[in-house]
């Protein structure tokens, strides 16, 4: 049985690592995190609709029910001419068959950040926006703003949904507690139509909801810094804000900087379609995948890194690694499934957003939507925990 190197306890790595199993690999999972946090369920941490705990899995868990060797540290060095990978700790993992690297992303570093919150930060920050919106309230009137930035390098690592679902939560939490009328509720961005690549159709009805709800937008203005007390834009405008949650668009993790791999500019590995890393120098040996976040997204102007996407690339990583220990070739690419497919949650209901290269739609599920998200969250634990069966593709 080959050895197979996993890197990041993501929804990527984690995926990789349980169809790897099934093949019966020996795999190896390498996380600084002893849980696998479920991103698309954090955005009700901040409204208290659910406890921090409910969005993780024990990788432990997981461990006793796929039979895999897990190892909490973090990659801090990667050698792949000599197939070397250095721990935080300084324990040395070698000669593993395959390696694959599904660390995720970094982020963006704006001046000020430290004056804002993310949800799609460290997996804390979802606390702290919670603690941070308490105090606010608690004050009984305020100025909330939430918004979302760019790269300018990479526009499939801009994050803004997120950002939407917890400004919807946040309306419908006021408008519950009764104090909706003495908060001000600002989305912000420095683009001119932030959320265009979800398509016209979506952008019209994100439009009817903003006025409905009567939350203002500031759009079009780069932003120069985060003050404490408000955003600071290019012509030295300030938005004020009692509260910030801004979410940095991602770029390429840092441990990829300045290495052996071809990135593209905005530093996110670049990979086939079978997603084998591209090395500059081609003489090198090279067994190493790049999965999800970290990985260079190829496809149409309007996609996005999403987690759908990255368990695509991590089941197909682990049928091609099969592939090529067999001689055989019948490699699965990814790109044939890069579309943009989301629940947008508002707390009260939601709306399904999808987009590929045939068509464009944002369909409002009203209350139902809502549940059915929450019963994806459900699902997502236990079918990983082998409590329910899986439904093929997803
Ligand atoms: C708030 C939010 C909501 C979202 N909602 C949706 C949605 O509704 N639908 C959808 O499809 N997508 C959604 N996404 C996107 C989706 O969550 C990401 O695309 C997905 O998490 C990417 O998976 P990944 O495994 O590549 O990266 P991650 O999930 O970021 O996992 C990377 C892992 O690697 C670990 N790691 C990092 N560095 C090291 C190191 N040096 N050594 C060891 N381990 C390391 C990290 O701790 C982490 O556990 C959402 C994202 C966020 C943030």
């Amino acid at each position: 049985m080959k050895n197979v190197l996993v890197f990041g306890g993501g929804f990527a790595g984690v995926e990789a690592t349980i169809y790897l199993r099934k093949a019966n690999y020996n795999v190896t999972l390498v996380s600084d995190r002893e849980y696998i946090y479920i991103y698309p369920t954090s955005i009700w941490i901040p409204t208290n609709k659910i406890e921090f705990s409910d969005v993780c899995i024990d990788l432990q868990k997981l461990q006793n029910v796929h039979k895999f060797d897990l190892i909490v540290d973090a990659l801090e060095n990667i050698d792949i001419k000599n197939n070397s990978y250095t721990l935080k700790s300084g324990k040395i993992l070698k000669d593993f068959s395959h390696v694959v690297l599904a660390m995720g992303s970094s982020k963006m570093k704006h001046k000020g950040i430290e004056n804002t919150l993310s949800i799609c930060g460290d997996p804390e920050q979802s606390l702290l926006i919670r603690d941070a919106l308490s105090e606010v309230i608690k004050k009984g009137s305020g100025k909330l703003c939430f918004g979302f930035g760019g790269n300018p390098k990479d526009s499939s690592a801009m994050r803004g949904g997120p950002g939407f679902e917890v400004l919807f939560n946040v309306h419908n939490m006021l408008k519950q507690k009764g104090v909706r009328d003495n908060f001000e509720l600002t989305f912000f961005a420095p683009m001119a139509i932030p959320g265009k690549r979800l398509g016209d159709k979506a952008l019209k009805m994100m439009d009817i909801y903003f006025k409905k709800l009567k939350i203002n937008k500031h759009y079009g203005k780069k932003i120069k810094e985060f003050k404490k007390d408000g955003i600071i834009f290019e012509d030295d405008s300030k938005l004020e804000s009692d509260f910030t949650m801004f979410i940095p668009a991602g770029c390429g993790h840092d441990l990829i900087e300045d290495s052996i791999f071809r990135t593209n500019e905005a530093g996110f590995i670049m990979t086939d379609d079978y997603s084998r890393v591209e090395l500059k120098d081609k003489t090198i040996k090279n067994n190493v995948y790049a999965i999800g976040d970290i990985a260079a997204l190829q496809g149409a102007e309007w996609k996005a890194k999403q987690g759908h996407i990255a368990e695509v690339m991590a089941r197909n990583v682990a049928h091609n690694i099969q592939q090529s220990d067999l001689c055989l070739t019948n490699f699965k690419g990814y790109k044939e499934h890069v579309n943009i497919m989301c629940m947008m949650d508002s707390g009260d209901g939601a709306s399904f957003v999808y987009r590929s290269s045939k068509k464009t739609m944002m369909i409002p599920l009203p209350i139902v939507g809502h549940w059915i998200k929450r019963a994806w969250g459900s699902y997502y634990k236990l079918s990983k925990l082998n409590k329910i069966p899986r439904i093929p593709g997803m």
